[in-house]
């Protein structure tokens, strides 16, 4: 047996007005943001649920529970980072990350470096450990219409 561990993580958020748009700790100028308990950034979330997965920590609704007033607002890095913490107590190393927004808009390829060098830095590894991609989905359900944006995220954790 090997002490390698695979997680995947999903999430989806909707997009109203007159929130910020935040995706893997960039804040995107757009007329749309997404809504949720915390800053509601998908990318993150999808990320934290596929590490959470991966080192069987259940997921992210049950460490960080949307009825508690302590992750009100609260920067997704900042649950990212404490993510992070589990698994370091637990032995696991992060091995990479691949994720995957969907978004019809707007263009996410200028911050995506951005955004992997966040989730990198959060976890304590190197930027070519993270990748980013976006895909739009040819105006098709709730992502194509811009009701929403989804996020899917695999990691590989290796025991140390
Ligand atoms: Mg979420």
């Amino acid at each position: 047996m090997t002490g390698l561990r695979i997680g995947h993580g999903y999430d989806v958020h909707r997009l109203v007005e007159g929130r910020p748009l935040i995706l893997g700790g960039v804040d995107i100028p757009w007329k749309l943001g997404l809504l949720g308990h915390s800053d509601a950034d998908v990318l993150t979330h999808a990320v934290m649920d596929a590490l959470s997965g991966a080192a069987r920590l259940g997921d992210i609704g049950k460490l960080f529970p949307d009825t508690d007033p302590a992750y009100a607002g609260i920067s997704s890095l900042k649950l990212l980072a404490h993510v992070g913490g589990l698994l370091e107590d637990r032995g696991f190393a992060v091995v990479n990350i691949d994720a995957t927004l969907l978004a019809q808009a707007p263009k996410v390829g200028p911050y995506r470096s951005r955004m992997e060098a966040n989730l990198a830095r959060v976890l304590g590894i190197e930027a070519w450990q993270v990748n980013v991609k976006a895909t739009t989905e040819e105006g098709l359900g709730f992502t194509g219409d811009s009701s929403g944006m989804a996020a899917h995220a695999v990691v590989l954790l290796e025991k140390k």
